[in-house]
């Protein structure tokens, strides 16, 4: 039976991020994916924004994760030349009521370690962006746009080049951990039996059934799993903002939110629906519900504008009840079985943490 150093399941922007991280610290590396290429799922249905930090609990994973995060990631992307923009986001607020809100958070932000946020009235904010209607504005200059599939493709290279292997149509379907040493079973067209050390789970919405199947893993530590998705609109009409445009968040979500791609193209969401199975299909008819929230912020979206696009699935651990959940990220000392990491609930900003998740994984690994 082959043994190797490290074995990483699934091969989205999180696996990746880590297999390049194991593979530079010079260990051997093989990256077991079930599809037939790198980031086939989660990681190329978002919205591929470089997220600030501003939202998330103060002391959370995803507040730490994301800020420190972001500044690697706009790092890195200068560095390898990754296509990316530095766009700015403004957070608009159309009523008094909301006006009040930005104060606090800003003060979450700052809070969160964002300390360049900028408070701006209505008028000052038409100057950035013309067509925006609100009484006023909050500019997050450090959020961003990136091409994640170039990113992905860079981090593959670095880990090739390291020395790690990438194993496509490869799915992991059961593994036996015992005394610091986990044996997998991989199935697919050539099914291996492997050893490792180390055994990475980053199999995104599959990582609690990846956990399940682990002879070893304690069942009590494997948080349940729901599916929230995203759903995406793209705009016809050309939609006159260079910044990206949030409204107030609401309870429960981020509000109908305008992101931009590196081409200027327009898409709005991703909303909140809460799946039972996985469905990536995009009902028009939640159009309804976007036309007036977008308006309340760009009064001139032509009628007929919206065409249902894409959709992701949020790999949830909390219940709809839940408004927020975090990162969980396990090492041994969380689950008692040595030599295994599991990553569940890697939500958004998991795409702008991917570096700084991968640092912790190699801090767990000991590295
Ligand atoms: C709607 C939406 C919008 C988002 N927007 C943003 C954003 O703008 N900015 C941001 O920072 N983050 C965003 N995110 C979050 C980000 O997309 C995810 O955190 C990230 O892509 C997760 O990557 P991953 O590698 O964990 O999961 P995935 O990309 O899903 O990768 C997991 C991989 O594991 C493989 N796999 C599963 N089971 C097995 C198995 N048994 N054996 C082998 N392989 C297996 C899968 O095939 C898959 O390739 C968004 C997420 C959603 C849903």
């Amino acid at each position: 039976m082959d043994r190797v150093d490290c074995i990483v399941v699934g091969a989205g922007v999180i696996g990746l991020a880590v297999a390049r991280k194991l593979a530079q610290a010079g260990r051997e590396v093989i990256v077991l994916e079930e599809a037939e290429a790198i980031g086939t799922v989660t990681s190329s249905r978002n919205s591929e924004v470089i997220h600030a930090g501003i939202y998330y609990r103060a002391g959370s994973w995803m507040a730490r994760m994301c800020v420190s995060g972001k500044h690697a990631l706009y790092r890195y992307c200068a560095e390898r030349g990754v296509p990316h923009r530095n766009c700015g986001k403004l957070i608009v607020a159309t009523s008094a009521k909301e006006t009040e809100k930005l104060q606090s958070i800003k003060a979450h932000a700052e809070a969160n370690g964002v300390l360049d946020m900028q408070l701006f009235s209505g008028e000052a904010a038409r100057a950035l962006e013309p067509a925006l209607a609100c009484d006023a504005a909050l500019l997050s200059p450090s959020t961003g746009i990136i091409d994640s599939h170039a990113y992905m493709l860079s981090l593959r290279g670095e880990a090739e080049a390291a020395g790690a292997a990438f194993a496509f149509h490869t799915p992991m379907i059961r593994a036996k951990a015992a005394g610091g040493v986990i044996e997998i079973d991989a199935g697919g067209e050539s099914p291996m039996t492997l050893q490792c050390g180390l055994l990475v789970n980053a199999a995104g919405l599959s990582a609690t059934t990846v956990a399940r199947n682990i002879d070893g893993m304690p069942l009590d530590r494997i948080p349940p799993a729901y599916l929230a998705k995203g759903n995406y609109f793209s705009c016809s009409a050309k939609a006159p903002f260079s910044r990206l445009i949030y409204p107030v968040p609401e309870p429960g979500g981020l509000g109908v939110h305008l992101t931009l791609d590196l081409a200027g193209q327009a898409r709005f969401g991703p909303d909140v629906e809460w799946i039972e199975t996985i469905d990536y299909a995009v009902d028009p008819s939640r159009a309804e519900r976007f036309y007036p929230a977008i308006r309340k912020y760009w009064p001139t979206l032509p009628d007929g504008a919206l065409l249902p696009s894409y959709s992701g699935i949020r790999p949830k651990i909390v219940p709809p009840a839940v408004a927020t959940q975090d990162f969980l990220m396990q090492g041994p000392r969380d689950h008692g079985v040595e030599g295994l990491i599991n990553l569940f609930g890697i939500e958004s900003p998991g795409l702008t943490s991917s570096l700084a998740i991968a640092d912790h994984v190699a801090e767990f690994a000991g590295l």
